[in-house]
């Protein structure tokens, strides 16, 4: 430990004195009332214009877990790093947490949840350390740091402002303040006393405990150019004093885990429980390895993506919710759970490692989804899709509500044989796209019989029921010498342009008379 600073060169490193002692903080953000093993979590995404899938699924994971306790789930803004933001940014990160239905509760008690808003927080802690002479002002100007980093480099030394090269850690107060005088702003750093020949015992609340070497670098807490706190500091600040029972984040933060819990045990503070989540993978195509879904490669890294191309919102969530609780789908198909949201799910049993995200399999949870819609509910969500993303015929095809409504009912009267073929609102559109003349294409390779189409218009009647109709197209058959189904297969390609459809009789009534003959005759000529 060094000797700790004067209040007043406290008040002058920091370019005012700090509004808030430590027992101040406390007592503003009292520990939370709630039932017992309530999980408090947040989400905490720096903005950057663009919502990752993993920062869905950890989302999903933070929200899911503090609902089913009767916890708090919060939203957090971390936007300390003035360089890296975007306009709109924040409103990305809202938009997508609404459409993905997570809801946030940012009470203001424990507010602001911006951190560029939280100066007076971090400031009043990190003078009670710098009083402590567990932190101090460092003038290292970068270019310093620099020609640090290129010792260490060719000695073989570890990088980084750690003992004999962390040059300003035992400045006295005196050389403080001359520096000052001369103009210069310090970044306040961390004065560790971590031997990395030591280990310490860090505890995931998944992986178990886990050593690590201590931690020897005096990282920086708040940073010169803004006065802003760096990610670790202030993620120590605000889980305290936002009263976070569970952090929650990716695994690229493990390595961080001493550091987070150094600065806790300095603070006298009890550390959050950690879980840190796997990456989203998925198998490269190229190579055949499991990769991370990557920003500049995969459109489907991007949450945007969803939304744009179609995919029912509820089924990304199922599918990323069951990558969480690996049994979450067993239950669902046993008819235990109709959702996620039912599932209760164990922290314990998050996956470490592995998580895949593959496309296949969340078509199997969008059919599921689809499938298990009441048709006037398919309809709207269809039409509202189309509406914000859909092209021109798929618009189109919307305004004619009502035939709509016709074509997508067509085998959905029976909820427990619904067929199961629509993924997305963009591909249930082009599934049905035939009925609509303008977007007919008619098939110009398929061998049709025209005796047995000229044959069948003779006796079609629209009015005739099932029975009668296909009596009528066993009648044909037998004229014209062929069997039932290939008279059912030409109708079906003269009318759909394809040899995949729904039922052929629900699709001749819905396309009504007109159209019907309409097209058959189209075949003929
Ligand atoms: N802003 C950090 C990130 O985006 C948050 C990590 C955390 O949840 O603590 O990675």
């Amino acid at each position: 430990m060094r000797t700790g600073l004067s209040k007043d060169l406290i008040a002058r490193v920091l370019g005012g004195a700090p509004k808030y002692t430590i027992q101040q903080l406390e007592e503003k953000f009292p520990q939370r009332n709630l039932p017992d093993g309530a999980f408090v979590t947040r989400f905490a995404p720096s903005p950057t214009g663009y919502m990752h899938i993993g920062g869905l699924y950890g989302a999903l994971i933070d929200c899911k877990l503090a609902q089913q306790s009767g916890g708090v789930f919060m939203l957090r803004i971390e936007d300390t790093d003035t360089k890296r933001e975007v306009a709109d940014a924040v409103q990305i990160i809202n938009e997508s947490m609404d459409r993905f239905g997570l809801k946030y509760n940012n009470v203001p008690e424990y507010g602001p949840y911006y951190q560029s808003q939280r100066k007076d927080i971090y400031h009043s802690v990190v003078a009670h350390l710098l009083e402590n002479g567990l932190a101090y002002p460092c003038f290292l100007s970068a270019a310093d740091m620099e020609e640090i980093r290129e010792n260490q480099k060719a000695a073989g030394f570890a990088t980084g402002i750690y003992g004999e090269f962390a040059r300003d850690r035992n400045l006295s107060e005196d050389e403080i303040i001359a520096n000052l005088d001369k103009g210069l702003v310090p970044s306040i750093r961390l004065y560790s006393t971590g031997n990395p020949e030591q280990r310490i015992f860090c505890k995931d609340a998944v992986r178990g405990s886990i050593g690590f070497p201590e931690n020897n670098e005096d990282i920086v807490l708040i940073k010169s150019n803004d006065g802003l706190p760096t990610y670790h500091f202030a993620h120590l600040c605000d889980d305290h004093f936002m009263r976070t029972t569970h952090v929650i984040r990716g695994e690229e933060w493990l390595p961080s885990l001493p550091l987070h819990v150094q600065l806790f045990r300095m603070m006298d503070w009890r550390a959050p429980l950690y879980i840190h989540t796997s990456t989203i993978d998925k198998i490269d195509e190229e190579s055949g390895k499991q990769r991370k879904l990557s920003k500049r490669k995969d459109p489907e890294a991007n949450v945007a993506f969803f939304l744009e191309a179609g995919w029912p919102v509820e089924a990304v969530i199922e599918y990323l919710g069951n990558i969480a609780a690996s049994g979450y789908e067993e239950a669902k198909m046993k008819g235990q759970v109709k959702s996620f949201w039912d599932y209760e799910m164990r922290a314990k049993k998050i996956p470490m490692s592995g998580a895949l995200f593959d496309m296949k399999k969340l078509e199997w949870w969008a059919k599921e989804f689809i499938g298990s819609l009441p048709v006037p509910e398919l309809v709207n969500r269809v039409v509202r899709w189309a509406n914000e993303y859909g092209n021109n015929a798929q618009r189109a095809m919307c305004k004619e509500q009502s035939y709509l409504t016709s074509v997508l009912s067509i085998e959905r009267d029976n909820p427990k044989r619904v067929r199961k073929d629509f993924i997305t609102w963009s591909q249930t559109l082009e599934n049905v796209a035939f009925f609509w003349d303008e977007l007919f294409v008619p098939n110009s390779e398929y061998e049709f019989n025209m005796d047995a189409l000229r044959e069948f218009l003779e006796t079609y009647d629209e009015s005739d029921d099932k029975d009668t109709w296909w009596a009528k197209i066993v009648a044909v058959a037998e004229k014209c010498d062929v069997k039932n189904g290939d008279v059912a297969m030409n109708l079906r390609v003269a009318l759909a342009g394809r040899t995949n459809t729904p039922d052929l009789y629900s699709i001749m009534s819905v396309m009504g008379g007109e159209r019907v003959i309409k097209r058959i005759e189209g075949v003929i000529k």
